[in-house]
């Protein structure tokens, strides 16, 4: 990784975007006509793969999936245009069949755990759309249902001719430090032992560095300064664009605000350090791909 690379998993797609400014329809329909365009089809946000990567078909093979698929331009590279299309309409098993022999719909959580760091982010924007595009089906002014267009990429709705973009939320996600121990925190869907670093969406009017001190004070009862942006991680399963801070604290009281969470508590480096080594302790560190790790190991490996 490049000096002042972005480090996290989901980002730093290696596709071009395609910026199509006129005739956006025809271009997407040659490109998905041309035999050299890929496809991968997600099954409720789950890629097909393939050996530990994304089973990419030709773009030809959407003629074998439901009608009506939804269908996404990811971007392209060397010539090549990827798509990806929504095959979630079908049975599961219906939707398998005609590729058993090339792979299996797999977890992104799993899927995470393999995949390159390149394929997880075509992967993750992939999900976003489809996503996004799930649950924006009808115009927020005045109720129309909208269509998809500039390749799945933004939607307008045909009755009062508004634009419609990507949802994205932004969320402030805070490592807090004191003396050489990190505050962690667990929430009530997680199990004993599987902690992370504190986080909360940004509200209105507000910024990720006022929404850190917030956060950190109504669920645990922490006040902190020297609030240090480090790095972002676009998070597909909630369309959410983490941003990720180091943060100081004077004090280690905690108050919990136990409709937040269900536990925090402070964890010792050494202890962090064992843990991210492969050693056993009565907690795990966050998944590789997740900024929570990015974050820990930022302060654990220095
Ligand atoms: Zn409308």
């Amino acid at each position: 990784m490049k000096p002042g690379e972005n480090p996290n998993w989901f980002a730093n797609n290696p596709l071009s975007r395609i910026n199509i400014e006129k005739d956006q329809r025809a271009f997407v329909k040659a490109r998905l006509d041309d035999p050299g365009s890929l496809l991968l089809p997600l099954w409720r946000g789950d890629p097909l793969m393939a050996d530990g990567k994304p089973a990419f078909l030709s773009a030809a093979a959407r003629s074998e999936f439901p009608k009506n698929s939804p269908i996404v331009l990811i971007g392209h590279q060397e010539g090549r245009a990827y798509f990806a299309i929504d095959v979630s309409s079908a049975a599961r098993e219906a939707q398998s069949a005609p590729f058993a022999e090339i792979g299996e719909y797999t977890p992104l959580r799993m899927a995470a755990g393999v995949l390159t760091r390149g394929d997880l982010s075509i992967v993750g924007q992939a999900r976003w759309y489809f996503e996004w595009r799930r649950t924006h089906r009808f115009c927020g002014r005045c109720g129309g249902e909208t269509e998809f267009d500039a390749g799945g990429v933004k939607s307008r709705c045909p009755q009062c001719e508004t634009d419609h973009f990507p949802r994205i939320n932004p969320v402030a996600i805070v490592l807090v430090l004191n003396s050489g121990a990190c505050l962690l925190g667990r929430g009530h869907q997680f199990p004993p032992g599987f902690v992370s670093a504190l986080a909360g969406f940004v509200e209105a009017g507000e910024t990720p560095e006022e929404c850190a001190r917030r956060e950190i004070y109504e669920e645990a009862g922490v006040t902190i300064d020297d609030v240090r942006y480090l790095f972002s991680q676009p998070w597909p399963f909630t369309c959410s664009l983490m941003m990720g801070f180091h943060a100081t604290t004077e004090n280690r009281e905690i108050n919990l605000d136990t409709e937040e969470l269900a536990e925090a508590s402070w964890y010792d480096k050494k202890d962090v350090q064992a843990v991210l080594n492969g050693e056993e302790r009565d907690f795990r560190a966050p998944p590789k791909f997740t900024i929570a790790r990015q974050l820990i190991e930022r302060w654990a490996r220095s």
